[in-house]
């Protein structure tokens, strides 16, 4: 029998899993990337126990696992230090099956890679839609080196899709979040520091440790579009957060100017009538950008990728008719509540108004003195989720 053949557009942590679920299930798969190489963002990235079960699904969990910093114990605090509520590692791993861990972004492109066969993917290879296909006739690509047909197109070319405005024109797209993130990674403080996420008005700041002797470090304030600082952004992280607690200075003074990334937050509050029309699957950021305020962007990239594979796997043949209906029907209720609790939970670490704070500090505190568990509720139904398909067995 012919093997089916899968392009996947975008070559980032949802597009490289897809090609990585999709190839175990014996497609002949070719990722196309626009970028001229693979390096991804210099930050961390959580995984929560949702998209580590999505992985175990294709061989790489326990890879992700290995290569992670666990989260210990740690907790939100206040700008001053104050702890407001402490998250307790083994309480998150009961309830939600497994750990949260936290890996750079490179190691996580590094573990999905080399699961691809060498020439995989292409790079500084801009794909366009030029047919999305249908039952009968292939999806078409057009590509630098001529078009390609594909039995399925996997769209996965992020936040600014083309694919998806191609596929839902009337669609309002992508909209202003009301905030700025900054993120950067540098050798961990000489003292010792609990992980932390830190509440002030309007801004946050996290500190998170990887695996390697470094840490990440993530912020975020409200601020209009588009703006950036006069100086340089370290210079601008000092002036909101450099009078914080331990260990935000001493990372700050450890910052290289031309090392913080700052990114406008943009998401898609309205969610698309589907994830799929004719044979091309939208997945990611691409189907359902969401504000980072849960950090389970990626986490659902993830999940995308393993549940369309499962879906594009049943029956002899591809049946797109089949298969990428049932992937909506599985996916987009999901995304869509979690996009709206991202946005609701981002509100809320951006109140900024005093009697707001002070509000939010006290109740986050009566919260957590009834135990950890309150803490952690709001990732009840997202952390716990489970594949619809049973992890791999070791090689
Ligand atoms: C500050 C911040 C912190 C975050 N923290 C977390 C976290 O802790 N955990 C988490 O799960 N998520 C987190 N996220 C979200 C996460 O980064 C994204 O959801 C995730 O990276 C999306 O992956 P993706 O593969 O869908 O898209 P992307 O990573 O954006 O990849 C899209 C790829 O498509 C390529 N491309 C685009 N157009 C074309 C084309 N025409 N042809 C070929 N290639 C194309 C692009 O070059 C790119 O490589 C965070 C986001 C932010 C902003």
């Amino acid at each position: 029998m012919e093997q089916r053949r899968a392009v996947v557009v975008g070559a980032g942590i949802g597009g490289l899993t897809a090609a990585v679920a999709l190839l175990r299930d014996g497609w002949q798969v070719t990722v196309l990337e626009r970028a001229a190489d693979l390096a991804p963002v210099g930050a961390g990235i959580g995984l929560a126990p949702n998209s580590q079960r999505a992985l175990d699904v294709i061989g790489l969990g326990d890879r992700v696992r290995e290569l992670a910093a666990w989260q210990g114990d740690g907790g939100m605090r206040a700008p001053d230090g104050r702890w407001l509520a402490r998250t307790d590692a083994k309480a998150a791993a009961a309830r939600f099956g497994g750990p949260l861990v936290l890996l750079h972004r490179a190691t996580l492109v590094e573990i999905l890679t080399s699961a691809l066969p060498e020439g995989t993917v292409r790079t500084g290879a801009a794909a366009t839609l030029a047919d999305p296909g249908d039952d009968h006739r292939p999806a078409r690509l057009t590509t630098p080196e001529g078009e390609i047909e594909a039995e399925l197109v996997v769209a996965a070319d992020g936040i600014r899709s083309a694919i998806r405005h191609a596929l839902f024109p009337e669609h309002p797209g992508t909209r202003y979040a009301g905030c700025t993130t900054w993120r950067v990674v540098v050798p961990a403080p000489a003292r010792p520091f609990a992980p932390h996420e830190t509440w002030g008005a309007g801004r946050l700041w996290g500190t998170q440790p990887l695996k390697d002797g470094r840490v990440y470090a993530y912020a975020m304030a409200a601020a209009p579009a588009g703006g950036r600082a006069p100086d340089d952004e370290r210079a601008e992280l000092l002036r909101l957060f450099g009078d914080w607690h331990h260990p935000v200075p001493e990372i700050l003074a450890a910052v290289d100017p031309g090392q913080v990334l700052r990114h406008d937050v943009h998401h898609l509050p309205d969610p698309l009538p589907a994830f799929h029309r004719g044979r091309v699957a939208l997945l990611g950021d691409a189907a359902h950008a969401m504000m980072p305020s849960l950090g389970q962007g990626g986490n659902q990239a993830i999940e995308d990728a393993v549940v369309l594979a499962h879906h594009a796997r049943s029956g002899p043949g591809f049946d797109p008719a089949g298969a990428l209906p049932a992937y909506t029907a599985d996916r987009l209720p999901r995304t869509t509540a979690i996009v709206r609790k991202a946005a609701r939970t981002g509100a809320v670490t951006l109140l900024s108004a005093r009697p707001a704070v002070a509000l939010r500090s006290a109740l986050v505190g009566a919260v957590s003195r009834f135990g950890p568990g309150l803490v952690l509720r709001g990732f009840d139904g997202i952390a716990d989720w489970r594949p619809p398909v049973a992890p791999a067995r070791p090689a």
